[in-house]
């Protein structure tokens, strides 16, 4: 089944310059530019944990795989330079599951100017497993990271929040174009890509940066999906809930001095939502400002992925 998969990948594949040798060899070569490092981030995904292939176009699945990784590499300000795909597929219509896997993936590396430079395809007993590491590039003054959020720093979201269930989770943009162009114009202290839930990611970059966060939660831009998904199945939570705990948003996350995030909010060349959510600030801990006053946020979001 590879070989028959690999002639029909082959011809859909295409070339960069900076990859020098790409499928076919025992591995790939990839040109790193002089004074530049290089970002490695890696996702897996399992039927029945990140999706279910009985309700979904595997299509979609396969743009979602390589989708997260670009957004890991985004939350870093790194330009993608190659990726790699693993696949285990179960043995009954492999080589079709593949082809439509990549069906999806391909437009996407092909958008990001992200050749797939290699990567393993077996069958085996389980169900579906798709695991992308992508290649990203960062200049000399390094790409972001989490751990670089200081007291006073604005706390700045692109993007709108929650109910991604209903389809954002598949079909969200990466934020790789204005990750590239925020870490050329502005001072980005940290960033992180909500892929956990806002209020959880937020938490994890306050603890990485050894400071505290206090979110003003009217300043929490919520989508309509957020809305949407509290008519369609109500229960006690509110589209806010769903902004603040629901996962899969891939937005970006940043910090950033007050004047930065102000000239952000109006440059006119950011055509992305930007909202300022609050500030970080010293000591520790998530906290809410409200109308009632100041108290604990919960760091509530999904925590059974890895980022
Ligand atoms: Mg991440």
């Amino acid at each position: 089944m590879e070989a028959e998969f690999l002639s029909w990948l082959k011809p859909r594949l295409f070339a960069a310059p900076h990859v020098t040798l790409g499928v076919g060899d025992d591995g790939a070569i990839v040109a790193a530019a002089p004074g530049t490092s290089t970002v490695v981030a890696v996702d897996l995904l399992t039927d029945g944990v990140d999706f279910r292939l009985s309700e979904v176009d595997p299509r979609r699945v396969g743009r979602k795989a390589l989708a997260v990784n670009l957004s890991d590499l985004a939350a870093m300000a790194a330009r993608p330079m190659a990726a790699f795909v693993s696949l285990a597929l179960p043995r009954r219509g492999a080589l079709e599951l593949a082809q439509s896997l990549y069906e999806g993936l391909l437009p996407l590396a092909e958008q990001f100017a992200c050749p797939i430079a290699g990567g393993d395809t077996n069958t085996w007993d389980g169900s579906l497993v798709v695991s992308v590491t992508v290649l990203g590039q960062v200049g000399p003054r390094g790409g972001w990271r989490r751990d670089g959020a200081r007291g006073g720093d604005a706390i700045v979201a692109t993007g709108q929040f929650g109910g991604s269930i209903l389809g954002h989770h598949f079909d969200f943009e990466p934020r790789v174009a204005l990750a590239l162009d925020l870490a050329e114009r502005y001072t980005v202290h940290a960033a992180i890509d909500i892929s956990d839930g806002l209020a959880l990611d937020l938490s994890r970059l306050a603890e990485a940066s050894l400071c505290g966060a206090e979110v003003d939660l009217t300043a929490v831009p919520i989508s309509e999906a957020a809305y949407r998904h509290c008519e369609e199945h109500p229960d006690h939570c509110t589209p806010l809930d769903h902004a603040l705990g629901d996962g899969e948003d891939f937005e970006l996350l940043l910090a950033m001095p007050v004047v930065e995030a102000d000239r952000l909010r109006h440059d006119p060349a950011v055509d992305v939502p930007i909202s300022i959510l609050g500030r970080f600030v010293e000591g520790r801990g998530l906290w809410q400002i409200t109308a009632a006053g100041h108290r604990p946020l919960p760091a509530q979001g999904f925590q059974h992925r890895g980022s």
